[in-house]
């Protein structure tokens, strides 16, 4: 009787099971390990979204698995019964259970290790290891990011933040998100890029908070930089370092596929082809650059086509990030004089957008708003989205960003 006893506690701790009993261990016809379990008693009939004590309803669709983490090299599942209660509030609802979240096929320590090794590690890893589809381990981030958000107030004191648009499909659908500038994480992400989507964030701020914002950075976007104005007057706009270096980066690229155009037109195709492999070599930061893109660029030159001209300036621009601030300032002015005369359609016209919205872009350099800390976390949010195009839904891939850089990623369990 002793010695039974013993056993079964040791299958609960090696489980990691917290508040459940187990009743029994047996092999199926697979050979999965399933585990007997039943909630302790002060766990049972309780509502899985208010965890209130409520009268049981029925017994649902009676015995249910949950897949667990595996013993060893074995599959393993829990087992157990599944009734349902009547909660005065959420209504008949499956009871809940220590060992899962509601909903979910798997234990909390299996999605719990899921979501820690989804921040961690590469897809193929987490899929191979854990044996699921990456669609599931979309469900799993947004059910252990869910959890994790609940009693978390993740825009308590926020002074200075940035906004962003990030596209989470190719060509189409958007989230909006915000950075907390002061440490470099993301607190909120929603589908949509537009006016509504901005004033839910600030509702969701509160009109208190919204005063208490010092900087706001963000693209040159008016559905952004409206109501930031309208509502938080005591926060400076400014516009983002990244998006200003993007802008002149899409000029140039604009001058070398005139150049490039032209090229063709009139039958050099010698010129277009080296024309058409230059993208890279002046899209890089020039301390990047690999030996052959340094020939490339040195090529672009010697030429001495627009496109060198556009490349300067687009540099130019991207230096003045670096400076000091009052060198800074002082950079911005003479970039404007040069790239109003420059002669070059799209730089012409980037240099009046610079002008019209001067203040917000010296807004920047003044705050000291530093373009390597934007584009770091810029780079991040697009590299982890892009992880989540696979994902049935935006809610998932805001899960998993919110895991990777919000800082909501569990433990592994038992450590
Ligand atoms: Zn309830």
């Amino acid at each position: 009787m002793r010695k039974r006893s013993v056993g079964v506690r040791a299958w609960a701790r090696m489980l990691g099971l917290e508040k459940a009993v187990v009743e029994g261990v047996e092999l199926d016809d697979e050979g999965a390990l399933v585990v007997a379990v039943r909630p302790r008693f002060s766990q049972r009939d309780r509502c899985p979204h208010c965890r209130r004590r409520c009268p049981g309803y029925d017994l649902g669709d009676g015995r249910r698995r949950w897949r667990a983490l595996d013993l060893g090299t074995t599959l393993c599942f829990l087992e157990a019964d599944a009734p349902r209660v009547r909660c005065r509030q959420h209504g008949v609802v499956v009871a809940a259970v220590p060992w899962a979240r509601h909903d979910a096929g798997f234990t909390r320590s299996f999605e719990d290790t899921a979501a820690w090794l989804t921040v961690n590690t590469s897809k193929t890893a987490i899929c191979h290891l854990m044996q699921i589809a990456w669609r599931t381990v979309g469900r799993i981030c947004e059910r252990v990011a869910e959890e994790a958000k609940r009693g978390r107030d993740l825009v308590a004191g926020l002074e200075r933040l940035g906004f962003d648009e990030i596209a989470i499909r190719k060509g189409h659908r958007y989230l909006t998100v915000v950075v907390d500038h002061h440490t470099g994480r993301l607190v909120w992400a929603h589908p949509g890029r537009d006016r509504a989507t901005v004033e839910k964030f600030l509702d969701l701020l509160g009109p208190g908070r919204c005063q208490q914002l010092k900087l706001v950075s963000c693209d040159n976007a008016a559905w952004i930089t409206g109501p930031v104005a309208e509502r938080c007057p005591g926060a400076v706009i400014c516009l983002d370092p990244f998006h200003i270096v993007k802008a002149a980066t899409d000029a140039l690229d604009e001058v070398r596929r005139a150049v490039w155009n032209e090229a063709r037109r009139s039958g050099n195709k010698q010129l277009a082809k080296q024309l058409k492999g230059a993208r890279f070599a002046l899209w890089k930061k020039p301390e990047t650059l690999t030996e052959r893109q340094q020939q490339k660029l040195a090529f672009i030159q010697k030429l001495n086509t627009p496109i060198y001209r556009a490349y300067l300036l687009k540099e130019q621009l991207r230096q003045i990030y670096r400076a000091s601030t009052e060198d800074a300032l002082k950079l911005l002015d003479a970039w404007l004089k040069w790239a109003r005369r420059c002669r070059l359609e799209p730089f012409v016209k980037l240099a009046k957008t610079i002008t019209e919205q001067r203040q917000r872009v010296e807004a920047a350099l003044t705050e000291g708003l530093s373009n390597a800390r934007v584009e770091q976390i810029n780079t991040q949010i697009r590299l982890i989205t892009r992880r989540g195009f696979g994902y049935h839904s935006p809610q998932a891939v805001i899960a998993l960003a919110m895991l990777s850089l919000g800082g909501l990623c569990p433990p592994l369990p038992g450590r």
